[in-house]
């Protein structure tokens, strides 16, 4: 039913066209954004996506600095629900760069004739529920309010970058800033004394691809990151053909590994295997493109600290004999923490950047940064003059962007109180007392910890499907029970326990020492760490069962919606 065929109070509505009426909104034009749009279009309803940039993308708009590029192989990445899309995009690298990756999704953007739904330049600012109405009414910068009966945010869970809380920072002359707002039209560092801080994926990347190109970089380094090498190179058009006649192999294999990647655990158990098969697989491992050598290692990395303790010792070695200064080498090498207990950065010759003239290694451990100044950075041992200063320095993660909008719900009580200190939701999807608030890409979904692309299909089709049941049964309203909210959250708590992650500081664990609050201390829950297989049947038990978890309508919290039949491709 389409909202404008009901009477709102007053008439049927706010008389005088102040208020825009849809369907359906989502929030956000990325990979989620995209798909989700894609959906709700199918399912006839009239459906608009908002987003602040002026172009969609996400995440591949925004990160524009040098050597940002997947580290899931592309293939791995694209939509897989199209089998023309598959068809008609050709890959020109294993992991390809940001360019490309933004190309990419403009070209599904076009081919899906979704553009024409979007709107650009449009920051939501605040979503409140009208309990009478069961209408969400939106509130978009320098725009009309917007009125939906859906609501859907696919906001990104690396979209609120976070600037270092150090004394001076906008003080410096020359161009400062986030890697999240690298110069959209570029930056000449030839010749440039650059001083980067932060030393997580996005500034391992930067520093990799810049160290040959700038004039000096100087590389401030809290704590060291585990990282082994990406292991790219181009696909050809002979490869591309034979990926086109696998896809179906490789969408199976994605959805049957714990990742979404083609990465599948090794079968041997890791105290079975003899110490010179571990280092035949680890060898072969490291010398084989993308994630194989967290995600192809054995189980017990993952969860005994000893058998991961033996396989950082090997990664160890092998910094070791990739960088000439062995007190350099010996401060790339974590020591807080195990390999695979935080995100695995991949690398592009990243170690032997610090066996370059031109690039310095500064343990800020050891001397740390007092300020910025106008010319560059201070710490207590010394000044340095830098041209250029970059803040690689991450993301409020997953719940930093629903934090910047201010959700109301039932009573008006705010989402962001709600999940404080840590996020609550029903199959990272939902979350009660917020009805027809839908989350896809979501805190406690798989967004995070699977390929990205393979979490959201899962999760657009499961709230798309469970829509489409309830639209066909002339629903207004949806919203999870507590009891299945309170069941799902500790089932996120647990699935943490498990594994060794949950004793890093990292933002899987939601540390952030940039944000109050966020500073090493109470493991928050922000991600799902069952896999995505577990994932999945979960999802479909939920959807055989009639979504029995759900209140329909105030009051039905029996299989209301029918049970949609299973998709292909998910
Ligand atoms: P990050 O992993 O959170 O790293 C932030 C870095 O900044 C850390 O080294 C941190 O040090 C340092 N830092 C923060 N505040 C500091 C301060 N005040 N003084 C000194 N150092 C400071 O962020 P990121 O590198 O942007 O990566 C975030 C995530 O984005 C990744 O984990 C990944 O999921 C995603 N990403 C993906 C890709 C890809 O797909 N190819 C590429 C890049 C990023 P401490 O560790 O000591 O806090």
């Amino acid at each position: 039913m389409r909202i404008e065929d009901e009477a709102a109070p007053g008439g049927g509505n706010d008389g005088g066209g102040a208020v825009e009426r849809r369907d359906a909104v989502v929030v956000g034009t990325g990979v989620c954004g995209i798909y989700q749009l894609h959906r709700l279009r199918e399912m006839g309803l009239d459906a608009l996506a908002l987003d602040a940039n002026p172009g969609p993308g996400g995440t591949w708009w925004m990160n524009r600095y040098p050597g940002a590029r997947f580290d899931s192989e592309s293939y791995t990445y694209g939509f897989s629900f199209s089998k023309e899309l598959l068809e008609e995009w050709n890959w020109s690298e294993r992991f390809s760069g940001q360019p490309e990756n933004l190309r990419y999704l403009d070209f599904v953007v076009d081919r899906l004739d979704l553009r024409r739904l979007m709107r650009f330049d449009s920051r939501v600012t605040a979503a409140r529920w009208d309990d009478a109405r069961n209408l969400w009414r939106l509130e978009v910068e320098g725009a009309r309010p917007i009125e939906c009966r859906w609501l859907f945010l696919g906001i990104g869970v690396l979209s609120r970058p976070t600037m270092p809380r150090i004394a001076g920072v906008g003080d410096f002359q020359g161009p400062e800033f986030h890697t999240y707002d690298w110069p959209h039209e570029g930056l000449d560092l030839a010749g440039k004394r650059v001083g980067i801080i932060g030393t997580g994926a996005t500034g391992i990347q930067i520093i990799a691809e810049i160290a040959d190109k700038v004039g000096e970089l100087t590389v401030f380094q809290r704590r060291p990151n585990w990282s082994a090498p990406l292991n790219n190179s181009p696909i050809s058009a002979e490869e591309m053909a034979r990926i086109k006649t696998r896809y179906d192999e490789i969408f199976a294999t994605c959805a049957a590994s714990p990742g979404g990647f083609e990465h599948i655990p090794a079968e041997k158990g890791f105290w079975e295997a003899t110490p010179e098969e571990r280092r035949a697989l680890w060898d072969r491992l490291y010398d084989q493109p993308g994630f194989g050598i967290w995600l192809s290692n054995y189980r017990e990395i993952f969860t005994d600290e000893k058998a991961n303790a033996l396989f950082s010792d090997y990664i160890a070695e092998r910094i070791r004999g990739r960088v000439k200064d062995q007190s350099v080498a010996e401060k790339l090498i974590p020591k807080d923490h195990g390999f695979g207990w935080a995100r695995v950065p991949l690398e592009t010759r990243y170690f032997e950047a610090y066996n370059r003239d031109n690039v310095e290694l500064v343990d800020v451990s050891e001397t740390p940064i007092e300020r910025i100044t106008p010319t560059g950075i201070r710490t207590s041992a010394r000044e340095f003059e830098l041209d250029v200063i970059v803040y690689a320095t991450g993301f409020d993660a997953v719940t930093g962007a629903f934090e910047m909008l201010d959700v109301e719900g039932i009573g008006g009580r705010r989402l962001n109180e709600k999940w404080t200190p840590e996020p609550l939701t029903w199959l990272g999807m939902m979350t009660t007392g917020f009805p027809n608030l839908f989350t896809p890409s979501g805190p406690q979904s798989s967004s995070a910890t699977v390929n990205y692309p393979r979490s959201i299909e899962m999760c657009v089709n499961f709230v798309s499907d469970l829509m489409e049941g309830a639209l066909a049964r002339g629903a207004t309203r949806i919203e999870p029970t507590q009891a299945a909210e309170d069941a799902w959250v500790k089932h996120v708590r647990e699935m943490y326990e498990m594994l060794l992650l949950r004793k890093s500081r990292s933002w899987f664990t939601g540390y952030n020492s940039n944000v109050e609050g966020r500073e090493i201390g109470k493991v928050r829950h922000i991600v799902y760490n069952g896999g995505g297989p577990k994932y999945q049947r979960i999802l479909a038990r939920t959807a055989a069962e009639g979504y029995r978890d759900l209140v329909f309508d105030r009051g039905e919290t029996e299989a209301r919606a029918e049970a949609p039949p299973a998709r292909a491709g998910a």
